[in-house]
């Protein structure tokens, strides 16, 4: 039996984060918990490996190995761990075997790209605020740096200003596994207080950090970063980029949809924003004047009903709360019995206002609920709910005639 806590996996990544492909030899080999879809899996331990595998809040690298699609990595101890989706259940791996594994390279370069240009971020924020970076996340979704202090708006975009000039000068990154007294005249931020070997990844005049990830060559290969969100986060703040082709395809989609509301609203992009402002405005007015004249509708209905009729009810198909109201207080004003104005349609079922100026609507409001299964309730002068029930069987009600 081999001693697990001597294993440690050769991780090519930190020596050359461009190799792609590789070959190893399996150190272990067991059947693993499926994925989501139950899909047997293997996990898969080898001598070395290009895999990055999930740590530092970065996910890790995607890619094949001997065939098989590599679904999640991860490092306990030393060991690298990979998860690889059997395409059937008879596993053709055994110790000893050697295999040829490639990482998805778009994929990894996408990561570089961002962990790169966040630590150019990180760094820069560090020398003007003194802010630790205490949070980091990278995965497929999105990129997002947590900071323990809150950052000016304003320095924000002077901070993703100075990290694009620093990407354009394409200066080189230096990555060395520094001793402790290599380590002791150094500046450099880092999450942890570390031991023994320590890799340090530095942009020189920028940035010193320690980090195991793999990071691009030059600067210049980060592209351009953009700052896309800031929120407040336990008393600081969390701040989302993106770098390269992350923010190329998020320039693509925004600019697609700018062009496309643009083209709709017949404007130039400088005008959309003033013209939804204006749009919503006449919105709210006209939605303003359509409750106005569906308040005086309902008024002008009640009023046709004959004053001798002892009980009187509107049905409508929309009116606010208010407009029932004051329709229902013109109503009690003629009608002796119980005046009600019902909003909606059987189908749907009605809200209503019942008032009366002698008699207690609560019986009608209880009588709603026995039959129909009313909800609502209020006052014997006036009451208010919901039922489902024809407009005929509610007019019986109404009048007394529900027997
Ligand atoms: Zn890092």
């Amino acid at each position: 039996m081999r001693d697990a806590s001597e294993v440690k996996t050769i991780k090519r990544y930190e020596e050359d984060a461009y190799q792609a492909a590789f070959d190893a030899v399996i150190v272990s080999v067991q059947e693993a918990a499926g994925g989501k879809d139950g899909t047997p899996c293997l996990d898969v331990v080898l001598d070395q490996t290009c895999f990055f595998p999930e740590e530092g809040g970065q996910s890790p690298d995607k890619g094949v190995i001997a065939g098989m699609d590599v679904v999640d990595v991860r490092i306990r101890g030393g060991e690298i761990h990979h998860v690889l989706k059997m395409q059937d259940a008879e596993h053709p791996l055994t110790e000893g075997d050697r295999v040829h594994g490639m990482i998805d390279w778009p994929h990894r370069f996408s990561n570089m790209q961002q962990h790169s240009g966040e630590h150019l971020f990180s760094g820069i924020v560090h020398r003007r605020f003194g802010f630790e970076n205490k949070g980091f996340h990278l995965s497929d979704r999105e990129v997002t740096l947590d900071f323990d202090g809150v950052i000016p708006e304003d320095a924000i975009r002077e901070i993703e200003q100075e990290v694009n000039e620093v990407i354009w000068r394409n200066i080189p990154s230096e990555i060395r596994v520094t001793t402790p007294e290599e380590r002791a005249d150094l500046v450099y931020r880092s999450k942890l207080d570390l031991d023994g070997d320590v890799r340090i990844v530095t942009f020189p005049g920028v940035d010193s950090c320690a980090c195991c990830a793999p990071h691009v060559r030059r600067t210049g290969e980060i592209g351009v970063l953009k700052v896309i969100s800031v929120i407040n986060w336990k008393g600081g703040v969390r701040i989302s980029i993106l770098c390269g082709g992350r923010a190329l395809a998020y320039f693509r989609e925004a600019h697609a949809i700018v062009a496309q509301t643009a083209g709709y609203l017949t404007t130039s992009p400088d005008q959309i924003y003033p013209q939804v402002v204006r749009l919503k405005e006449e919105t709210r007015r006209m939605e303003a004047e359509l409750r106005k004249a569906a308040s005086e509708k309902l008024i002008r209905e009640a009023l046709l009903i004959p004053d001798e009729e002892e009980h009187a009810a509107v049905f409508a198909e929309a009116a606010d709360g208010a407009a029932m109201r004051a329709a229902v207080s013109a109503m009690t004003e003629r009608h002796s019995g119980y005046c009600g104005v019902f909003c909606g349609s059987e189908a749907d079922g009605y809200t209503f206002v019942i008032g009366s100026a002698k008699s207690d609507c609560r019986v009608i409001s209880s009588a709603l609920k026995e039959r129909f299964g009313a909800r609502g309730g209020g006052k014997p002068d006036m009451v208010q709910g919901f039922v489902k029930a024809s407009e005929h069987d509610v007019r019986s009600v109404l009048a007394g005639r529900a027997e």
